[in-house]
């Protein structure tokens, strides 16, 4: 078990906002940048709990401070304390949603439960996998609060919670020293939960991230309708999320493609799992290199890279890294193939990407059209005041 400590001190700190940097807090955008602080910081403790307040000593908002680039995260517009309470309140309203949703279902038990900025709570992310919730802090300030989130998930989910796992090491900085490891419960690994049916073998403590990209749920499910009898290619597959729903859905053969072994070995698993192994093989290998030039021919070809570029300065070369790609898929791909191609990285939007896939279209000389626009689903909500929260775009694309 973890020790943690808390955050609901009695007397928050209180920190002045500069004149001219409070409109963007008046419009409920969550993130205060250090710039805007009028306050000496210096003596405040990363994760602190604060309150701002503008020139004239109005209440602006409260949330947790660190020491960096995004010095405040809001959680609070309205005056209160960041307790027990208010965590119980925020993950309730973020379960039920969920449930409205349908995706606590017996055929699907995994979802993303707290999707940080989306649900009001910048900086923790729960992903939930039959039972149980899986909870990686982005922010020291929801590290220290894990104890007040553990009670709200305990209290809000009751008996359809097995057990709490916390996996913060690889998301807070250095000097935090964060333990990974259960806080409430404990479950063997891998546990199987399922995603529209197909059952997924799931390892939150060996696994990237929390153990699954649950943000490709809705767009694996939508491969299953277009995989009947089709040959498929599965680039970037880590767990096998497409492979699977395109096997569940009757395509005649399916490969997939991951430049880790690790990444290729839980696909096998999952395959064996849902017993798809006569139709599927897997390949260790670079993408960019085996597109180049495919030793088949397929009907479908997903590409779903990882962030090409984390940063503003990195966007130039990630655009030519997903024209390129693109351009061998399409290039290749038999007459009427389709292609569910993604992009996940935050600073490429909506309209970059896409001019990105039609200047992959010109330079492979086929003639494409765009079937479907894709993003992220539901249960990764963009607050309408936050829009850097929209990272998830793809294209289906039909090459004639
Ligand atoms: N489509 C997956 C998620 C992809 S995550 C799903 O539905 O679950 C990105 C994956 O790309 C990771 O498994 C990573 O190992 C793999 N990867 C990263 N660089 C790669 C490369 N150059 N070639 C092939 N795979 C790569």
């Amino acid at each position: 078990m973890l020790l943690l400590c808390e955050t609901d001190r009695p007397h928050l700190k209180t920190l002045n906002i500069h004149r001219q940097k409070t409109d963007s807090i008046l419009r409920k955008h969550p993130w205060v940048f250090s710039g805007a602080i009028a306050s000496d910081t210096s003596q405040l403790d990363d994760g602190e709990c604060v309150t701002l307040l503008d020139k004239a000593g109005q209440f602006l908002a409260s949330g947790h401070f660190q020491h960096g680039t995004i010095a405040v995260r809001i959680l609070r517009f309205t005056e209160g304390p960041i307790d027990a309470a208010f965590f119980t309140a925020c993950i309730s309203n973020a379960v039920q949603l969920r449930k409205d949703l349908g995706l606590m279902t017996s055929e699907n038990t995994i979802c993303r439960l707290v999707h940080g900025e989306g649900d009001q709570l910048p900086g923790l992310i729960i992903d939930f996998y039959n039972g149980v919730a899986v909870v990686q802090c982005h922010s020291i300030g929801m590290y220290r609060s894990v104890n007040h989130i553990a009670e709200a998930l305990k209290y809000t989910l009751g008996n359809d919670l097995i057990a709490i796992y916390s996996k913060s090491s690889d998301t807070l900085p250095e000097r935090i020293e964060a333990v990974d490891g259960y806080v409430f419960g404990s479950c063997e690994t891998p546990h199987i939960a399922k995603e529209h049916g197909v059952q997924i073998n799931i390892d939150w403590i060996k696994g990237q991230k929390t153990g699954f990209f649950i943000d490709q749920r809705e767009n694996r499910h939508l491969l299953g309708k277009y995989s009947n009898g089709k040959k498929v290619l599965n680039t970037f597959c880590y767990s096998g999320g497409f492979s699977l729903s395109a096997l569940q859905n009757g395509a005649s053969l399916v490969h997939s493609l991951d430049s880790s072994r690790k990444a290729i070995d839980l696909t096998n698993d999952n395959i064996e799992l849902n017993g798809f192994n006569d139709r599927h093989d897997s390949i260790v290998a670079d993408a960019m290199e085996y597109m180049k030039d495919l030793k088949e021919e397929y009907d479908i070809i997903v590409l779903d890279p990882p962030a090409f570029a984390k940063h503003r300065e990195k966007r130039h070369k990630a655009i030519q890294g997903y024209k390129r790609l693109n351009a061998h898929a399409i290039r290749q791909i038999r007459p009427g193939g389709i292609i569910f191609t993604f992009s996940c990285s935050q600073v490429v939007d909506k309209s970059l990407f896409n001019n990105t896939i039609i200047a992959a279209a010109i330079e492979a000389g086929r003639k494409v059209r765009i079937l479907e626009q894709l993003h992220q689903p539901a249960d990764h909500p963009i607050s309408a005041f936050h829009p850097e929260g929209e990272y998830l775009k793809g294209l289906v694309i039909r090459v004639d």
